[in-house]
């Protein structure tokens, strides 16, 4: 009698960079709590480690200290001392490491973008893996993610597996194939992997540049499996256009590479408690989010003449991906239509972070469009539950949650048809599209054209058919988008390769 893969309780260790909500830069921070919570729920033993940075939000960590060892790990010829700490996030139990190296890697006031990140993460890679194997932890899947703790997949089976460390498979995710931390080649042998062994086209060396080593390209080849944030983008990625120069690598790697859609954290996202919003509310009472739009508006200057009058909103980094000329037009479009528009999103670029304050101080006193250039949660909840329609103009969106969030606050999304956008917006005019699917308004081509047609489209159906709309806003408001399905999806990846291993074991 076998028993079923499924049944069995797995532990499941992520190394990660990033953690919500108090080491968070963008969705690869939700990931990790997300999926680690819901796997949690269903029975399966979760941890997590992350580097010990200084900037986390301390008060997000529960029951924090520092373990009575010190853990020493290789780096640069050297071995140097590491403080292990202790801590529970959103009930999830997290290891901590901290480097006691002169670098002072984790000291740097903020999580990314040093000059020296290709070590810092090299370092910690490496170091996550030297406790595994120190602490005696026999986990049956390690799970890492970008191209921060890719390091995880070649030093596993190079140089952990013949210390001792062989009981897990390693799961790899790739939030977004833009970012691929490719350096020097001769960089790699910092953390102990074999240059020589690793910078070869089957393996760790950059499709493009030759000298040069691509950790995203080294975990594609060394996981067991290969995962990115939605079925669509895992498409696009082994296109040319869309590999970012890792499409090769993807289709020849095609049977363990598998795209699966983010959750959403539907306790935080969830209009009916959301202690943020002016009045909570539900698809069986709208009211609610009519009182909540009224104070938005308010609050930041707009006309409530109009009870009826759209509400566009956007809540986005202004960055190219997200289509920024596209929602640029969107915002003139708009008040074209007749309709309202309110922006939140801030840009690391300059000239785009001037671009927009331009278009803010044109429209500075005016009644029916706001800008607001800035990050800010608070803010974001009010938009969400204020807004009729919500606009995604993505280029590429590996996932994107904005899609989510505003369907679950009943705001109607508006989005270009692109990797998880593509999978979780159907639209309502599409009759090749099973009607419980319809839950939106998509475009194609990213152009002004294609942002009009779903524009209009949507303001049509808003002004002409108002009970309609309002069934669509209730059916939007009840989709699942909770982590128990995408949980459920990574759990059995993890189980049959699990099983394979065990088999492939036990016959020799
Ligand atoms: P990405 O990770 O590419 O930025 P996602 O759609 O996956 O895009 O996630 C964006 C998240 O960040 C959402 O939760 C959104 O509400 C939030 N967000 C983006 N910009 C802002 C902002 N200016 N203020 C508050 N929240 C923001």
């Amino acid at each position: 009698l076998t028993s079923s893969p499924r049944s069995q309780a797995l532990y499941v260790i992520h190394i990660a960079a990033e953690m919500a909500p108090v080491a968070k830069v963008g969705g690869l921070g939700d990931v990790v709590t997300g999926l680690g919570k819901a796997l949690q729920k269903r029975g399966h033993l979760v941890e997590i480690i992350l580097p010990k940075y200084d900037c986390m939000q301390y008060d997000g960590i529960g029951n924090l200290r520092a373990l009575d060892v010190v853990l020493e790990s290789y780096f640069d010829g050297k071995l140097y001392k590491n403080n292990i700490w202790v801590g529970i996030i959103e009930g999830l139990p997290v290891y901590f490491i901290e480097p006691l190296h002169p670098g002072k890697f984790f000291w740097r006031g903020h999580f990314y973008g040093e000059h020296d990140d290709f070590k810092r993460f090299s370092f910690f890679s490496r170091a996550a893996l030297e406790f595994l194997l120190q602490a005696g932890k026999k986990p049956d899947v390690i799970h890492c993610h970008d191209w921060q703790t890719a390091f995880v997949a070649p030093l596993y089976w190079d140089i952990y597996a013949p210390k001792g460390l062989n009981s897990a498979r390693i799961c790899f995710t790739c939030h977004n194939f833009e970012y691929q931390g490719t350096a020097p080649a001769s960089e790699l042998a910092s953390c102990g992997l074999d240059v020589q062994q690793l910078n070869r086209p089957d393996r760790m060396q950059d499709n493009s540049a030759h000298d040069r080593v691509n950790p995203i390209k080294g975990a594609v080849v060394f996981s067991n499996i290969v995962t990115t944030v939605s079925p669509t983008y895992a498409q696009e990625v082994r296109t040319s256009e869309g590999g970012r120069g890792l499409h090769s690598t993807l289709n020849f790697h095609a049977k363990k590479f598998i795209g699966i859609l983010n959750g959403i954290d539907t306790d935080a996202w969830n209009p009916v408690t959301d202690t943020l919003l002016k009045v909570q509310y539900s698809a069986n009472d709208l009211q609610g989010k009519a009182e909540n739009k009224i104070a938005t508006r308010r609050r930041l200057g707009l006309s409530t003449a109009d009870a009826r009058q759209p509400l566009v909103g956007c809540i986005t980094r202004l960055v190219p991906q997200k289509g920024v000329h596209l929602i640029r037009h969107a915002i003139y479009r708009t008040l074209e239509l007749g309709g309202q528009f309110l922006l939140l999103g801030s840009s690391p670029v300059a000239h785009i972070q001037r671009e927009f304050e331009g278009i803010a101080n044109h429209f500075q006193n005016h009644e029916h469009i706001r800008l607001i250039l800035k990050y800010d949660e608070s803010l974001a909840h009010s938009i969400y539950a204020a807004s009729d329609m919500f606009i995604i103009p993505s280029i590429f969106e590996p996932c994107g949650l904005t899609q989510m969030i505003a369907m679950r606050y009943g705001s109607i999304p508006i989005a270009r048809k692109t990797g998880g956008l593509n999978d979780s917006v159907f639209d309502v005019d599409d009759d090749t599209i099973p009607l419980q699917f319809q839950n939106g308004y998509t475009f194609l081509n990213p152009d002004e054209k294609g942002v009009n047609s779903a524009l209009e489209r949507a303001f049509n159906y808003y002004r002409n058919n108002p009970e309609g709309w309002q069934q669509l806003v209730q059916k939007d408001m009840k989709i699942d988008f909770s982590w128990e399905s995408s949980a459920s999806q990574y759990e059995e990846l993890y189980s049959k390769s699990v099983a394979r291993a065990r088999a492939a074991a036990s016959q020799s």
